[in-house]
Order: C-alpha cells, then sequence, then structure tokens
C-alpha cells in the first residue's frame, strides 16, 4: 500500500478534536528488507537473459551476491525494524483517525505519483535513458 511511504519510525500521532494523540506502536521487522536494513539495489532487476548476463559475469555476481550492491532500506533507514500501530489498543475513535489519516495520505501519494507519471522524469525513467 502507499501508506508505506511513511517515515517508519517517528511516533505515530493522530488529531481527535484538535487534539494530537500519541498512539501505541511497537517494533515490528521490516518487511520490506525481512529485518536486514538493507537490499539489493539491483532486486528484482535482472530477469531472463539479463539475469543470465549478469550470473556470466562472476566477479560482478559474487560481489553482486556478497552485498556490494546493496543499499539502505528506505522503509526502516537500516534499522531493520519499524513502527507498527497496535491496532488493537486503539479507541474506536482513535482507529478512525488513523483511517483518515492514512486515507489522506495514500490520495496524497496517488497525486504525486500522477504528476511524476506526467513530468519527463518519468519518461526517462521508463525508456532507460
Ligand atoms: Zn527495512
Amino acid at each position: 500500500m502507499y501508506y508505506e511511504e511513511r517515515n517508519r519510525h517517528q511516533p505515530v500521532t493522530v488529531f481527535i478534536d484538535e487534539v494530537e494523540v500519541t498512539l501505541p506502536t511497537r517494533w515490528a521487522i521490516c518487511s520490506t528488507c525481512s529485518g536486514d536494513g538493507k537490499h539489493s539495489l539491483h532486486h528484482g532487476a535482472f530477469s531472463g537473459q539479463r539475469l543470465e548476463e549478469a550470473q556470466h559475469d562472476e566477479d560482478f555476481w559474487e560481489d553482486y551476491i556478497s552485498g556490494q550492491y546493496d543499499k539502505v532500506c528506505d522503509s526502516c533507514e537500516g534499522t531493520g525494524k519499524v513502527r507498527e500501530v497496535c491496532e488493537e489498543k486503539l479507541t474506536p475513535e482513535q482507529k478512525q483517525a488513523l483511517q483518515e489519516d492514512r486515507d489522506f495520505e495514500d490520495e496524497q501519494y496517488a497525486e504525486r505519483r500522477a504528476e511524476y507519471m506526467m513530468s519527463g522524469e518519468y519518461l526517462a525513467e521508463i525508456r532507460g535513458y
């Protein structure tokens, strides 16, 4: 979900009747990197022909496998853990406020994404320039 974009180390707060409330959270293993704190730069970038070519280049492949091309995980910023809202501890008001927040963020993300897709940057990306 788009919601994953949020900075996942900050306390999660919502506004209820204009008062900011911090929601109960716990640390969970980051699902993006399974707690490693990093993932391969080219993860999923190779398929079919390109994968075979990459594997043929032994030096490259060794480096790749050993993590030389890994990058810090965006979701957890390399810590391997993320804050997760303890939904079962939320009051109905908190739940609703959180849902509204998420819907709002999803909308914002969709808008940003739509703008980006109409920009030259995106065209360059998909054409591989
Ligand atoms: Zn991660």
